[in-house]
């Protein structure tokens, strides 16, 4: 059985919902299909996630919502009459996000994520409607009733491992399953969302679920390429990355791939397969365990090179630090004590940094944290930095080779970028950066230059 994951632009229109189904049609083993809600027609259209947030944000306000509903029903209305679905599916569409919107408001992140869900949650019964219609046996799949059990972490969820073993029954149905993306459910029953994106992680933990033979994930690029192609001019197709390489690359800024969506499927080696909607026939990007990976690919000592922005540092400072037994453990205390995740601990001997996505920022919470480790850790200086990218260098070719760290920043130093942190763990598959966010580009220009000409 094949787990095959669509994202927002190719569910965007009809046409899109068209070649959705002749790939699932293609292939009998396609069997358990994962959608997202319908995205982006062309740059500047809109995404019903985006409208729906929309929806929810002007609720919560008490503003009128009709507007908002009208312009979501109308997105979905067309979608059907072009399918020439002849079922009132729109009407029944419309029905449910007046329901959802009719709900209380009195948890704000709760009613946001009820109605962001009402994306996949329709698309997926568009599809099925669509596939039905035409004589095909699919049906749409409740993830409550499939058993997909979530963290009550409103927009950021995470899957519970209970959810695998009911889950893994979804493999025994011989029809087509249409499941949405992005969302699933609390223990106490309250629909609940991964991150944005989160799609792809609905596919990953049912391809893990189902031990599926392959996990497909259909998107609107051929390939994955050694760096973004908004920034580097035509970069290199890279047609295999090992997961560690693929997870590196996803969380500095790859977008191609959601950053958690890698975990379920880790563990038991199941092969990702990233794969062009608009043109099936290619073999699109794999992604696969290390020992899987290829001569050819091995021979690349770096095979991608990613920046993110958002990031900030929490530098503290103590003279004769590295003889104070704890001293890290009660410093990350006190961050945990206030709720803050941290990414990277770079140190010195007397100092040591904290690398944190700004997003976790707050003025009164950061006062006291610094209050406390000067407090607490009677240290001699803390300051906070903010602004800060972080650029990675990922191959695990470069295990064990020499000299990349001396291309990397060479490079760095030519295209006249000051380094602030240089990371690099054991595991050797990348070396971090941390520059200065308007760096961020021009670093991964340099980088890409160095190292793939
Ligand atoms: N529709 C959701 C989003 O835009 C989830 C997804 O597409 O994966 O983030």
């Amino acid at each position: 059985m094949k787990v095959i994951k669509f994202g927002g632009s190719s569910l965007a229109d009809a046409a899109q919902i068209k070649k959705v189904c002749d790939i699932i049609l293609s292939d009998p083993e396609r069997r358990l299909v994962v959608v997202s809600a319908p995205g982006k027609r062309f740059k500047d259209d809109e995404k019903v996630t985006d409208m729906l947030i929309e929806l929810a944000d002007a609720a919560i306000k008490g503003t009128n919502t009709e507007d908002f509903i009208n312009k979501i029903y109308n997105r979905y209305k067309s979608i059907a009459d072009d399918l020439g679905i002849r079922t009132d599916i729109a009407e029944q569409i419309k029905d449910d996000i007046e329901r959802r919107v009719s709900s209380s408001r009195t948890n704000k992140d709760r009613f946001t994520d009820l109605l962001k869900a009402a994306g996949e949650d329709n698309s997926a019964k568009l599809v099925a409607e669509y596939l039905r219609s035409n004589g095909h046996d699919a049906k749409y799949v409740n993830p409550k009733d499939a058993g997909l059990i979530l963290s009550d972490e409103f927009g950021n969820a995470r899957v519970l491992p209970k959810s695998y073993n009911k889950l893994a029954r979804l493999a025994k149905s011989s029809s087509i399953m249409i499941f949405p993306g992005f969302f699933g459910y609390s223990e106490t029953g309250e629909v609940v969302t991964f991150s944005r994106g989160g799609s792809d992680v609905t596919g990953a933990i049912l391809a893990a679920a189902v031990n599926a033979d392959i996990y497909e994930n259909f998107t609107d690029v051929d390939s994955v390429f050694a760096a973004n192609p908004n920034i580097v001019d035509d970069p290199m197709p890279i047609p295999m990355f090992s997961y560690e390489e693929m997870r590196e690359l996803s969380y500095a800024g790859f977008n191609v791939l959601h950053e958690e969506a890698l975990a379920p499927v880790y563990h038991k080696g199941i092969t990702v397969n990233i794969k062009n909607t608009n043109n099936p026939d290619t073999p699109g990007t794999l992604i696969v365990p290390t020992n899987a990976l290829t001569k050819e690919h091995k021979q690349f000592k770096v095979v991608g090179i990613a920046a993110d922005k958002g990031f900030m540092t929490l530098h503290v400072e103590k003279y004769m630090m590295n003889r104070e037994i704890g001293f890290g453990r009660r410093l990350l205390q006190i961050l945990e004590d206030e709720g803050i995740s941290y990414e990277h601990t770079p140190s010195g001997i007397d100092s040591i940094s904290v690398i944190i996505r700004e997003k976790y920022y707050n003025e009164d919470v950061f006062d006291k944290i610094i209050k406390s480790i000067y407090q607490d850790l009677l240290v001699d200086n803390v300051a906070l930095e903010f602004g800060q990218a972080i650029v990675m260098v990922v191959g695990n070719g470069m295990t064990h080779s020499i000299g990349t760290l001396a291309t990397a920043t060479r490079a760095l130093a030519d295209a006249n970028i000051n380094i602030n942190m240089i990371n690099q763990g054991s595991s050797e598959v990348s070396i971090m950066f941390g520059i200065d966010e308007d760096d961020a580009s021009k670093s991964v220009k340099a980088l890409y230059k160095a190292f793939f000409g």
